[in-house]
């Protein structure tokens, strides 16, 4: 009997959300808009135009692997093919909205006491001050009462950015273009407070509790079970069918809810983010199980000892490579990524850059993370900052690392300056 060929549309970073796709299909081949990547592989396949694609294999099905842009693929797509040869088909249209508030979504607390609140923004300062979030006025084991609660104000919201007020007015990611009928998460993260062991200079988290403090506010901030919430979104259908998971919540290594929280890595993607200043058996597990798929974020933000100290609070620095040397050596499934956030006086010297790079090689990371301490996101940039950030994608792009832009950088801003600063 023939068997069906499933073609992976999507050949991008976000195509490992694919994980729940490729333990149910092998694909013969990805197909991806971008031109450059036609003709090479990706996980082993071909990457092609959609037309030859089509010509190849005129009655394969279709899986969409991106979930941000999956919405304008469909209705590219379905100008070519019927809606029942895409697999993970659902109904668009064209309206306002938002790739980030109807796909992404972080639990957080503290906007007003004692409540928990949901958030959905990059926190991009173009819209700092206005950004909307949900409060959800719930106890510490009402999971499901939270969930109710988080999808009728997210609808409240989306249905409000096709109304002449809203919140969002004026930012530059709400857009007039096709979003889904019945938008669904694919990642849900958790930004609680919680517990950390490092002192950061730049935390803007003020509720992060150090492991000195008494057992009360330990208890008081460690008792949120965040893989409870997650399985509450699962019942009440709020996630997509392939949807990760993040942990940006304090020191997951000291968190007693870690063990629950990696469990979920045997279904779903996993991001997760540590100080790697404690070896962590179970991250080891993660980065090394082929079947697991994700990413660990260490924001090492310096190359030297020194700086590492001034900047954490902590002298660790050693104890931070070796573990990272660890985690990425053996890595198979999942990625490792490298964050230095820029921060004035701290670390915006070429010397730190350089060493951050030789961290990069040594535990083999896959992506490197610029950001900017969002202290700091009001003022112009610098020309130091610029000289950095142009020092670092150099570096990244002669390492052959993926660099990415984090939160609170205008990149088409640094860009310009980066070029005017060499006579462009
Ligand atoms: S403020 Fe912007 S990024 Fe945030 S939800 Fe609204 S449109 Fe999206
Ligand atoms: S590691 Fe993260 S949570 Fe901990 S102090 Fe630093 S920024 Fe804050």
């Amino acid at each position: 009997m023939k068997t069906q060929n499933i073609i992976f549309y999507g050949a991008g970073k976000t195509a490992r959300l694919t994980k729940d796709a490729y333990h149910k299909y092998d694909p013969v081949c990805f197909v991806d808009a971008d031109s450059s990547k036609h003709n090479t592989l990706f996980h082993g396949k071909r990457v092609l135009s959609l037309s030859q694609a089509l010509s190849e294999y005129p009655d394969a099905l279709f899986y969409i692997t991106t979930s941000r842009y999956k919405c304008q693929v469909i209705s590219q797509l379905t100008k070519h093919v019927e809606s029942r040869r895409i697999i993970n088909y659902e109904s668009v249209n064209k309206r306002f909205g938002c790739a980030l508030l109807e796909t992404t979504a972080a639990i957080t607390f503290g906007y007003t006491k004692g409540n928990f609140a949901f958030a959905f923004c990059c926190g991009h300062p173009s819209h700092r001050g206005g950004t909307p979030n949900i409060i959800c006025p719930s106890s510490y084991d009402d999971y499901t009462d939270l969930a109710a609660c988080f999808l009728q104000g997210r609808n409240n919201l989306i249905s409000s950015l096709n109304q002449e007020e809203h919140v969002c007015k004026g930012c530059p990611h709400l857009l007039f273009d096709y979003f889904s009928d019945n938008p669904k998460l694919s990642n849900l993260g958790n930004v609680l407070p919680a517990i950390c062991n490092v002192n950061c200079f730049y935390c803007n988290n003020p509720r992060i509790i150090r492991p000195g403090h008494s057992k009360d506010e330990l208890d008081r901030v460690g008792n949120f079970d965040f893989v409870a919430l997650a399985e509450a979104f699962m019942e009440q259908g709020i996630m997509a069918e392939s949807s990760s998971f993040s942990w940006a919540a304090g020191e997951i290594s000291i968190s007693k809810h870690r063990e629950k929280f990696f469990n979920l890595a045997h279904n779903h993607v996993l991001n997760i983010s540590s100080s790697a200043t404690i070896f962590d058996e179970l991250l080891l597990n993660f980065m090394q199980t082929p079947s697991f798929g994700g990413e660990l974020t260490v924001a090492l933000d310096c190359g030297s000892r020194e700086s590492f100290q001034r900047i954490k609070g902590l002298d660790a620095y050693q104890q931070v490579c070796d573990n990272l040397a660890k985690y990425g050596q053996n890595r198979v499934g999942s990625d490792l990524a490298l964050k230095y956030i820029v921060c004035e006086g701290y670390n915006d010297n070429e010397v730190d850059v350089e060493g951050f790079f030789e961290i990069a090689r040594i535990s083999n990371a896959s992506t490197v993370i610029l950001e900017r301490n969002q202290e700091e996101v009001h003022n112009p940039l610098s020309k130091q900052f610029v000289k950095i950030a142009e020092k670092f994608s150099t570096n990244a792009k002669e390492a052959g690392l993926l660099l990415r832009i984090g939160n609170f950088i205008d990149w088409q801003e640094c860009s310009r300056k980066i070029l005017e600063a060499n006579g462009g």
